[in-house]
Parts: structure tokens; C-alpha cells; sequence
């Protein structure tokens, strides 16, 4: 049970870009086990709003693969492409409160005129004092409010950042009508029920953005725990962009047994080659949050064959 008394219920949110790779396993994982282990619900969520980077056929194969790791989870996935109406819905919501202005600069504006943040450019605000001009091509911006924002990690501890000079005004919607990833999210921790959300630690500040616009929108406020995201030896977070391989389903129980070890767990020798079942149930009679190591970023740890 969460603090308020609601049954837990926790989601997995991948983007069908292309396959899962051992990166996106790890949060998978450890976002079901924390949800299995309250006994609680792990539901699915299809991040697919910008379909031109969503190929055909991605999202069954995540499917499969979370599949063949043994990550089942309740119920229908949500499908973000169909349920723009209730995207919309907020932004009108947000927009009645005063808060949404169009914004019509260019990359290169924004890239000249934005000062460097914790996680990115902030903008300058350029467009929330003087009217833009092509109502066509418009963004939209929020304009956040002052002060700061706060969230206690049970990983990471207390984590902050101030919304004005170091978040700053954001997107709600990009100028080629596209929502953007942080109201989407908010909508939809909403409508699943969602009561903590688990996720890597380069999205910490989109956490704080979220908390921003879930009390500006009424919404209930989640948990957030954010794990040690995985990089390559030379430091670099593991990632699609950066050709991640996709995860091999042929070694699922290897997979689990890096991630555990990733996350700080210390799964026994013995577990070598064991079914994913086995594994699986070794780690929810196990697991412990407390083992995770807080930090941001954590190297693929060693486990020989
Ligand atoms: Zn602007």
C-alpha cells in the first residue's frame, strides 16, 4: 500500500523507437519488482506520440521481448496516440489558467539566446513578454511558476531545482502539434492510476517538471524512484542513439542477472544459467531498494558465463 492507502501501481513507458536494449531492461525490471512486491499492478505505456520516429513493428517486438525476460503486465497498454483528445484537454486546462503562451522561435534562436541548465538549455522567455508572429507554426510554452521545486528519492535523496533559472519556461506543444513528453506523462500517470513511478536518473528532471505541472493541473502527485542509469565504460549512457545492442532474447537469463547486479542486488553464482522464472523469483523474494546505488550513472557490472 502507498502512503495514501491506494494498492500500488507502477508502469513501464518505452518509446517503440526501435528494440529494448539492456539499459531500458534494467528500469523494466526493477519498476516490476517493485510493483510485484507490493503485491501491486505493472501496467504498459507506449510513448509513440512522434510516430515518424516509431517504426512499424516496434512495439510488438518490446512486447515480445519483455515477454521472453518473464515482465508480464496487467491489462490492455496504453497507447499514447489515442488519447491526444485528453492531451488536449490539459493544455485547455492550463491554458484557462493563464499560463500557456505561443512561442515561435527558431532552433538557432533558442540555441543563442538559452542559458545553459542542469538538464539542458533553459529558455530565455523571450516570447512570454512580446507577442510571436506565425500563429501557424507556434509551440506552446507553460510558464512555470516561482520558487522551488522539491522531491525526496528514496535512491537519490532529496532532489530540487529551481523553476524559474534552472527549469524555466517549457513545451506543451511542439510547433508541428506534437505534445510534449512531460504533459503527456502527467495525463497519464493520471489515468492509469499510476502511484510511484520508477525510472533512470537522466530523467530526474523531467520528474521535476511533472511535479510542476501535476499541481497545476490538480492531479495526484506520484512516488518517484530514479535508478542508476547504465553507461559504456567510457561514460557514456547506453542508449539507442548512441547504438545500444538490442537485448538478445536467446540470453533473457543473463539479462537479468546484469541488471540485478546493476541495480545492487547480489543475485548467487548458483542463478548462472538458471530459467527466467527462477530468477525472477529469487529477486522478488530479495529485492531490496536500499541495495541500489545512488548514483546517477552505474557501468555494465561483470558477471561471467
Ligand atoms: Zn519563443
Amino acid at each position: 500500500m502507498s502512503p495514501s492507502g491506494a494498492a500500488y501501481r507502477g508502469r513501464f513507458a518505452p518509446t517503440p523507437s526501435g528494440p529494448l536494449h539492456l539499459g531500458s531492461l534494467l528500469t523494466a525490471l526493477a519498476s516490476w519488482l517493485r510493483a510485484r512486491q507490493a503485491g501491486g499492478g505493472w501496467l504498459l505505456r507506449i510513448d509513440d506520440l512522434d510516430q515518424a520516429r516509431c517504426p512499424p513493428g516496434a512495439r510488438e517486438m518490446i512486447f515480445r521481448q519483455l515477454e521472453a525476460h518473464g515482465l508480464y503486465w496487467d491489462g490492455t497498454p496504453r497507447i499514447q496516440s489515442e488519447h491526444l483528445q485528453e492531451y488536449a484537454a490539459a493544455l485547455e486546462q492550463l491554458r484557462a489558467q493563464g499560463g500557456v503562451y505561443p512561442c515561435s522561435c527558431t532552433r538557432a534562436r533558442l540555441a543563442i539566446e538559452s542559458r545553459p541548465g542542469p538538464d539542458g538549455p533553459v529558455y530565455s522567455g523571450r516570447c512570454r513578454a512580446s507577442p510571436t508572429d506565425s500563429a501557424a507554426t507556434n509551440a506552446f510554452r507553460w510558464r512555470v511558476p516561482g520558487g522551488r521545486v522539491v522531491l525526496d528519492d528514496p535512491v537519490q535523496g532529496q532532489l530540487w531545482r529551481d523553476a524559474e533559472s534552472e527549469i524555466g519556461d517549457f513545451v506543451l506543444r511542439r510547433s508541428d502539434g506534437i505534445y510534449g513528453y512531460q504533459l503527456a506523462c502527467v495525463v497519464d500517470e493520471q489515468a492509469q492510476g499510476i502511484t510511484e513511478v520508477v525510472r533512470g536518473a537522466d530523467l530526474i528532471g523531467s520528474s521535476l517538471r511533472q511535479l510542476l505541472l501535476l499541481h497545476a493541473l490538480s492531479l495526484p502527485v506520484p512516488a518517484y524512484v530514479h535508478l542508476p542509469v547504465l553507461a559504456t565504460p567510457d561514460g557514456r549512457k547506453l542508449s539507442k542513439q548512441n547504438g545500444a545492442a538490442a537485448l538478445d532474447e536467446r540470453s533473457a537469463s543473463r539479462n537479468l542477472l546484469l541488471c540485478l547486479r546493476a541495480l545492487g542486488q547480489e543475485p548467487p553464482a548458483a542463478l548462472r544459467g538458471a530459467a527466467t522464472q527462477e530468477i525472477l523469483d529469487w529477486a522478488l523474494r530479495h529485492w531490496s531498494l536500499a541495495l541500489v546505488i545512488p548514483t546517477p550513472q552505474q557501468a555494465i557490472p561483470d558477471f561471467p558465463d
